[in-house]
């Protein structure tokens, strides 16, 4: 979608520093990161948010794809929080579907 970042990071359009690719997923590193592994990771094809993703298995790979992140950046055994972000009230600011992986400290809970 023309106008939205994360497609033209994932068109190589603008810079990030891509960690890992494949089956139509990304993940590079957050440019503000919370954590000090601080990862996102997007499917190629632009859906907005949660809330538009009709297609259960992309879902699924996008976890699995977070889930061997955690294992490859070694923050897997201690532990480490995927978060969605959906819409305003759930922090979203940019629209295109992704999930936060952070890990390498320990996480709050409940979250701001
Ligand atoms: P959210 O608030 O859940 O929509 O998260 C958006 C995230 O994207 C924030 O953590 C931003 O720091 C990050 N972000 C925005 N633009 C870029 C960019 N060009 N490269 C890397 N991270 C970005
Ligand atoms: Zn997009």
């Amino acid at each position: 979608m023309s106008g939205c970042v994360f497609c033209k990071i994932a068109a190589g359009e603008i810079p990030a520093t891509i960690v890992k690719k494949g089956n139509g997923i990304i993940a590079f590193t957050d440019m503000n990161p919370q954590a000090p592994t601080h990862l996102l990771i997007i499917p190629t094809i632009h859906i907005g948010s949660l809330n538009d993703a009709k297609d259960p298995g992309l879902l699924g790979n996008l976890l699995a794809f977070a889930r061997e992140l955690a294992k490859e950046q070694k923050i897997d055994a201690r532990g480490y929080r995927v978060v969605v972000n959906t819409n305003p009230d759930g922090g979203q600011t940019v629209f295109h579907l992704h999930l936060h992986l952070l890990g390498g400290r320990v996480m709050n809970w409940p979250p701001g």
